[in-house]
């Protein structure tokens, strides 16, 4: 690929920048501390066309794909809000659009499509309380009766669910014990959200709290045949076209938190003096930001190899996961090292790099843990035999 941007990808940049610019540090902090969303904000990036990056022309999006929608994630992030452009981004763009972009029949495109174009948010029911990282031992059972299927189990980690108006949910339609394999069993359907069959009850959590994530419980929710994605039992391999760009998505946000801290943390070590001179001055703090910005320009270009494969067809996994464990390593170092910078004021509030270190923090359990990363690298990479 060509790692040089095209005058359409300058432009999602400078879209990207010039919203970020206009939703400061104060806003990131009160919506943070007083747990709101922020509606003005979602506002503008649906204004912007954000939400229709990955989704097609046809269907009232821009056409483009994950690596536009990693710039655009990357630099909303870069540039002052934290997590929050790509967490919302991904929720609706990758885990609504491009389910249904890549598995959705044309009724479902035409239903869903152009509304996400123009901001209705998604959220994606995978996790589960006794499953884990496990998700082939998904217990939500859809039994089919008639024309109808009938869904009932409990989600945990949900986020969006709250006020999202449409679901991706994955659940078993054969039983465990009477699959011929492990990884057939799965489907996955669209819910309409809110629904009385689904309880949403939001968990108190360490960051990101201008957004909910919740726990589901789901009791005798019907759904039409015609509101299952894509074929009945093939679930799990529907689901990793998600997944992946869902890694993507994430490892933009690592990059854009690293950049962010090291921008700000430079800053202030070029003005801060405690002894004869400033404090970026001191190899113990100027090296770690150095190797930190290094490392994250490295993991950056990997994720865009990995949104390209993705964009153009082919198999992306094996750099997805990369582009996850380098990113996220390469960013927790920037936000740590940033924090040290800091010294007593890295601790403040005020100064937003605690925030930033609850919020890259989460990158490391979810969407893929680490250890789930490294175990794919591991096995699927390097050939050695699977550690679990
Ligand atoms: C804030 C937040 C938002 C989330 N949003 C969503 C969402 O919108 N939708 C959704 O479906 N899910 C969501 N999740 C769920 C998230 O993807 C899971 O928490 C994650 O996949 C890990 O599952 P678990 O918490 O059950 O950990 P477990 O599976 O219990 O794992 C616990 C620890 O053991 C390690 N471990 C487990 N098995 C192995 C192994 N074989 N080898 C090595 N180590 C192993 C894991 O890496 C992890 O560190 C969210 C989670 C959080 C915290």
């Amino acid at each position: 690929m060509d790692f040089k941007l095209n005058a359409e990808q300058e432009l999602i940049v400078e879209a990207a920048s010039e919203i970020a610019q206009d939703f400061g540090p104060e806003y990131w902090r009160e919506k943070d501390k007083n747990h709101e969303f922020p509606e003005d904000f979602w506002k503008i990036l649906v204004q912007n066309d954000f939400p229709g990056i990955v989704i097609p022309e046809k269907y009232g999006g821009t056409g483009m794909g994950m690596l536009e929608m990693v710039l655009a994630m990357e630099t909303l992030t870069s540039e002052g809000c934290g997590l929050a452009g790509t967490w919302f981004l991904c929720l609706t763009s990758v885990f609504g659009a491009l389910s249904i972009v890549k598995h959705g029949n044309e009724k479902q495109k035409e239903k869903y499509l152009p509304q996400i174009a123009k901001g209705l948010e998604f959220c994606l029911a995978l996790t589960e309380p006794d499953a884990g990282t496990n998700t082939l031992n998904t217990k939500t059972m859809a039994a089919k009766e008639g024309e109808e299927y009938i869904i009932n189990g409990e989600k945990i980690f949900i986020s969006g669910a709250d006020r999202s108006k449409g679901m991706v949910l994955i659940a078993r339609t054969t039983p465990q014990e009477n699959v011929p394999k492990r990884t057939l069993g799965l489907s996955l359907f669209l819910v309409d959200l809110p629904n009385a069959a689904v309880e949403v009850s939001p968990i108190e959590k360490h960051g990101i709290n201008y957004s909910r994530t919740c726990e589901l419980y789901i009791s005798d929710l019907r759904l039409p045949e015609e509101n299952r994605l894509g074929e009945e039992g093939k679930g799990w391999y529907l689901i990793l076209d998600t997944l992946n760009p869902e890694r993507m998505s994430f490892s933009a946000a690592s990059v854009g938190l690293g950049l962010l801290s090291i921008t700000k943390a430079v800053e202030y070590a070029k003005q801060r003096r405690v002894f004869r001179a400033p404090i970026g001055a001191h190899q113990a703090i100027q090296f770690p930001l150095a190797e930190a910005k290094a490392k994250i320009e490295a993991a950056r270009l990997l994720n865009y190899q990995a949104s390209w494969l993705y964009d153009n067809g082919q198999p992306c996994g094996a750099e997805a996961n990369m582009a996850k464990v380098a990113a996220v390593d390469a960013g927790i170092a920037a936000v740590y090292h940033a924090m040290q910078a800091f010294g007593g004021y890295g601790y403040a509030v005020e100064y937003d790099v605690e925030r930033w270190w609850r919020e890259i923090n989460l990158i490391r359990l979810a969407p893929v843990t680490h250890q789930m990363a490294l175990a794919f690298i591991g096995e699927h990479i390097l050939g050695l035999p699977k550690s679990y």
